[in-house]
């Protein structure tokens, strides 16, 4: 598995599991076992997924060591306070087994956000967390929370797809040295992106999925991925996309089918991070 170096020296496997909407324990679990005996190593869950317990089950029934797992989760918009985002955190640790996280993301830039990050850099700085970040932050949110904080954010995790590339996003990330982390990587299944005609001709010539291609696209723009599925023929081929490269010149032609369309959810839009 590849692994890029964060800004604060601590190193994230690029490819992880997603598991939003997944609603089931018996799924989650299946789909966590097979993620593992495939090599994944990296979770992403959110307390808002109401699914952290169970990931934190079969966590612990695996064999893998602690140290080689990398778990994400996220505080929600709800938590507006530095003293709600110490208690949402805890309950996090406490649900998913564990006395660390790998990554703790502010889910969406919504009230509060600067104070909450007060409360992720205190958790930081106690050892509880290795790396703190956020999730759906435009750069004029990136800009007003780096009035306040005292530490730059590793990662910022966004809605990231061929249909939604986030070029100046992605180019102002870079600028800062913060990494690019992508949701909704395959474009969620909306938007018929799989059904491309130009992934679909790139899929050809390597003999790979379009879904494979997609997430060879995102590594070779040093995006994180965390693909989503429950199922475990998919989730094997999704990982298995490190044996081809992709040339500039297919990097290309993907880059000229952005239709900058999202999918779901804008930040910027306060009725809907008052949801
Ligand atoms: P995704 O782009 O990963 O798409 C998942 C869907 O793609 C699956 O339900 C399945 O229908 C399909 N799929 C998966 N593998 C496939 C394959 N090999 N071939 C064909 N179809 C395939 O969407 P997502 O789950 O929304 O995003 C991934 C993860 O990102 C989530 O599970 C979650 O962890 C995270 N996320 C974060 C936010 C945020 O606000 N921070 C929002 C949404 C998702």
């Amino acid at each position: 598995m590849e692994e890029l170096k964060l800004n604060n020296g601590q190193m994230i496997p690029q490819l992880g599991l997603g598991v939003f909407k997944v609603q089931d324990a018996d799924d989650l679990k299946s789909a966590v076992a097979e993620a593992l005996k495939d090599g994944y190593r990296h979770f992403d869950t959110a307390t808002i997924y109401h699914n952290e317990e169970w990931l934190g089950e079969a966590l612990a029934e695996s064999d893998v060591k602690r140290e080689d797992l990398f778990i994400t989760s996220k505080v929600w918009n709800s938590n507006t306070t530095y003293d709600e985002t110490i208690t949402a955190f805890h309950e996090s640790l406490k649900k998913l087994q564990t006395d660390y996280l790998d990554l703790y993301l502010i889910h969406w830039p919504s009230e509060g956000y600067n104070e909450k990050w007060r409360a992720m850099e205190q958790l930081y700085n106690d050892g509880l967390i290795k790396s703190i970040g956020v999730s759906n932050f435009e750069k004029p949110h990136m800009e007003k929370l780096m009035t306040t904080a005292k530490i730059k954010p590793a990662v910022d995790q966004v809605e990231t797809h061929p249909y939604f590339q986030q070029k100046e996003l992605n180019q102002y990330l870079k600028s800062m040295d913060i990494a690019h982390e992508a949701w909704g990587p395959l474009g969620q299944g909306k938007g018929n992106v799989m059904e491309d005609p130009v992934l679909i001709k790139i899929a050809e010539a390597h003999n790979k999925s379009v879904a494979q291609v997609i997430l060879r696209w995102h590594l070779q723009r040093d995006i994180i991925v965390i693909p989503k599925s429950v199922h475990a023929e998919r989730i094997a081929q999704n990982i298995d996309v490190f044996d081809f490269k992709l040339t500039d010149e297919e990097m290309s032609m993907i880059a000229s089918i952005d239709k900058n369309q999202r999918g779901s959810g804008d930040p910027n839009d306060e009725e809907f991070l008052k949801s």
